[in-house]
């Protein structure tokens, strides 16, 4: 499921391809993933539209197009992008398929179909419900500590909460938990001020460092290039379903903490 790291990358390896691109055709093959309008009037819409920059918002691709549009995608469990100039190998699952004026396709790809498109004037009406982004330097122990303060949730559903911390998914909010050394059930306003700065270190730690694999490909991510990411190497405790821990080879344990998997070692994340 791509989270921030894979939504940056692919924002990263997608940027040389698509900016300044004029889009001439559009294909929808599912139309379940266009919102609010129909996809009739997205593809009258989006021909003729020129990408004029292509950035992230928590898990969301922002595409800027001319003429005051915006397209924003959200890649939801399966969704995702690849660039390709001709249909010789042709991908599976082909949900959306945009050509360019360079000859090139931005093809959309989606086995799950829960991948969205919404193509707006008015972004912030989906953007603005989002909370602070994790990689910008206003995120600090003190702006953490005040969004855990007084929440009697646990900290790994809080982790999840886009509308608190933007970006982060199941896989990095279990790697953070443990890089960190807390339990995901812990009550998240009773985080010691020593444990709340170690997890907003943990935090931007597991990120960086899986934007620097680009990203993980446990489940069908692919960069737009066709490669995998890496960063699932790296994991400690995400995917790792009937091992042990790296670091005192205890095995790992796995709850549904509402409704999410949610791996961790019972010994270096103690639930007292
Ligand atoms: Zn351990």
């Amino acid at each position: 499921v791509p989270e921030l790291p894979e939504v940056e990358t692919i924002k990263r390896e997608l940027t040389p391809h698509v900016i300044g691109r004029t889009i001439t055709s559009v294909d929808i093959e599912w139309n379940g993933m266009i919102r609010e309008i129909t996809s009739e009037r997205f593809i009258k819409r989006m021909v003729g539209k020129t990408i004029t920059s292509l950035t992230r918002r928590g898990k969301y691709l922002v595409f800027r197009l001319d003429q005051n549009s915006t397209m924003l995608v959200h890649l939801k469990m399966s969704g995702s992008f690849i660039v390709v100039s001709d249909f010789k190998t042709a991908p599976r699952f082909v949900r959306a398929k945009f050509s360019f004026d360079d000859g090139n396709w931005l093809i959309f790809t989606d086995p799950r179909k829960f991948g969205r498109f919404h193509l707006t004037e008015h972004p912030e009406v989906v953007l603005e419900q989002l909370g602070i982004e994790p990689l910008e330097t206003n995120f600090t122990p003190l702006k953490l500590t005040q969004i855990l303060d007084k929440k009697t949730m646990p900290i790994k559903p809080l982790l999840l909460d886009q509308a608190k911390i933007a970006g982060i998914g199941n896989m990095y909010a279990d790697e953070a938990l443990y890089r960190a050394g807390i339990h995901p059930l812990k009550q998240a306003g009773l985080l010691s001020k020593v444990e709340i700065t170690r997890l907003h270190r943990s935090i931007k730690e597991v990120l960086i460092s899986a934007i620097d694999n680009h990203g993980a490909s446990v489940a069908n991510y692919r960069r737009p290039g066709g490669e995998t990411g890496e960063a699932h190497f790296n994991f400690q405790v995400a995917h790792r379903r009937g091992e042990v821990c790296r670091k005192c080879a205890t095995k790992l344990e796995r709850q549904v903490i509402r409704g999410r998997g949610s791996y961790y070692c019972p010994i270096c994340q103690p639930s007292e």
